[in-house]
């Protein structure tokens, strides 16, 4: 039985049937995915990996991999964390076959993973053998103050190319599995987060490409994949011209771009934004409904500069905007060609989009 039936489904058939852009969802769980898709969803447009992460046993070894300096105690991490990424990734790419998949390599803040507590460190001691001292000084020298502008999304992945390469083998080995069993495997499409350069991108680009050589080459087999990145710093926008010589898609990642660009923290924004609005000072939430005439601009100017460079280029958003009226009509006139919304939004973001397409 659709999720959406009656007269509500009818609908929803008139403006699928309108509408130019299409619409994925923001998911990280086969539920979420499900649900999405029964909600019409066409793809994921964000596989956030960060809380994949989150649960004893693997946190456990996330710290010990960037703690542990030493080769051996990485390595033992890394054989923890890779079966359980594949076991996620073959979990989702079974309920989204045949649908593109836009898979983030990790992007939290660093500081999200580094043990506080005594018995953390004490733990991690005793599995590495490294002395608590030893872990207590590589923490403390990972310490950051300002943790949102600092070592994280591609950063990570330049400085732990480890974390990247083992996510990108789990992802290709997944996409292999689903492809056997099922014989419809779904598009990967592996997106970098927090990009400012052209060659953070080609670097870890590189390292994609070669994982999946590898793996293809382990078994026997190989499928169709795509590297791109996020845009979500006002350096990445205007440089979309460079910076789409290596990537085949680009998402705006716009709660960044939003905070990067206004200078505003998204964590912190709600206790000083209301008087903003009540003035008019911004006629919404800049961080629910896009600022398009500043950020916007940025958005417009990277599609702009993207295309010139590769004139198809695949263009979506991810950021909350994806799922807000408004900030779809917006999308729809710079000509993205999808948005993406967490799965209850996705309803709303098939009418929006049909709405902007008719306008
Ligand atoms: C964004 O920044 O808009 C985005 C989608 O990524 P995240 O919210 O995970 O930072
Ligand atoms: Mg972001």
């Amino acid at each position: 039985e659709p999720e959406l039936a009656g007269d509500f489904g009818t609908l929803m058939v008139w403006a699928d049937a309108l509408r130019r852009m299409k619409v994925r969802t923001n998911a990280e769980t086969p539920a979420d995915c499900k649900m999405a898709r029964q909600f019409g969803a066409e793809g994921i447009g964000l596989c956030r990996t960060e809380h994949m992460f989150f649960d004893a046993g693997r946190i456990k070894a996330v710290r010990q991999m960037i703690l542990a300096e030493e080769d051996t105690a990485r390595k033992a991490a890394l054989d923890i964390l890779l079966p359980e990424q594949r076991a996620d990734f073959t979990a989702i790419f079974e309920v989204m076959a045949g649908l593109p998949c836009t898979i983030r390599l990790l992007d939290p803040p660093l500081h999200e993973f580094l043990p506080t507590q005594d018995a953390d460190f004490e733990e991690l001691s005793d599995v590495t053998g490294l002395g608590v001292d030893h872990l207590k000084r590589r923490a403390a020298e990972l310490h950051e103050f300002n943790p949102m502008l600092g070592h994280r999304g591609c950063r990570l992945g330049i400085t732990f190319p480890e974390i990247y390469e083992m996510q990108a083998r789990a992802i290709f080995e997944a996409v292999c599995d689903v492809k056997a069993s099922s014989g419809e495997a779904p598009l990967p499409e592996i997106m970098i987060p927090l990009v400012a350069t052209r060659k953070e991108l080609a670097i870890l680009k590189a390292l994609v490409d070669q994982v999946a050589k590898e793996v293809f080459a382990e078994m026997g087999t190989s499928v169709e994949y795509l590297v791109g990145t996020m845009i979500e710093l006002p350096r990445a926008a205007l440089m979309a011209g460079e910076i789409a010589k290596e990537g085949a898609f680009f998402s705006f990642g716009t709660n960044d771009l939003t905070q990067t660009t206004l200078g505003v923290s998204r964590d912190d924004s709600a206790k000083f934004l209301a008087p903003y609005v009540e003035k008019g000072i911004f006629a919404r939430d800049p961080f629910v409904s896009l600022d398009v005439e500043g950020v916007g601009q940025l958005v417009e100017l990277a599609a702009e500069r993207g295309r010139v460079t590769r004139p198809n280029i695949k263009l979506g958003i991810c950021g909350e905007h994806g799922g807000d009226p408004a900030s779809i009509a917006f999308c729809e006139k710079v000509g993205l060609d999808y948005v993406s919304a967490s799965p209850y939004r996705v309803p709303i973001a098939r009418l929006a989009a049909a709405q902007a397409t008719l306008k």
